[in-house]
């Protein structure tokens, strides 16, 4: 099972009082892919609508990390590009990316913030630091310095 929302809160991580919805079925496609790609990260779109203020992830993308590398990330851009037609196709607008944290914390790593060019971008993160107890929380990343997190109301 994944925990969600724990870290920002034990990290002081201010909260930004927005609400996202993923499906329980979307988290462990997510858990399944990040742990596929051990020992490096493994990354991906999530595709969504939203609805009275509420986020609502309605697709999750599972993409090649073609960095392979345990630090850091880089989507394969032709997948990439792919996924984005599709959503395109299914009236959903890309709302951000997710990336896992093979032996750190969920939270922006420095490199993170740093690559954080979209302020309006969500940005998961799903740590498998502790093997049998995965975190996963969501982050707004705003001039690469400010991080709030959301929350994730499992559907
Ligand atoms: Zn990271």
């Amino acid at each position: 099972m994944v925990t969600v929302n724990n870290v920002a809160k034990e990290l002081h991580i201010l909260e930004n009082g927005s609400v996202i919805e993923l499906a329980k079925s979307d988290i462990e496609k997510i858990l399944s892919h990040a742990r596929e790609g051990l020992p490096n990260e493994a990354c991906g779109l999530l595709g969504g609508v939203i609805e009275n203020d509420i986020t609502v992830i309605k697709e999750v993308y599972l993409l090649k990390n073609i960095d392979e590398s345990r630090e850091h990330f880089t989507m394969d851009p032709k997948e990439q590009l792919a996924a984005v037609k599709d959503m395109r196709s299914k009236g959903l607008k890309l709302i951000g990316n997710w990336h896992s944290h093979p032996e750190s914390l969920s939270r922006p790593s420095e490199e993170d913030k740093k690559l954080a060019h979209d302020s309006a971008a969500i940005y998961f993160i799903l740590s498998l630091m502790e093997e049998n107890a995965p975190v996963l929380n969501a982050f707004a990343i705003k001039n690469h310095t400010e991080v709030s997190s959301y929350t994730i109301q499992v559907i």
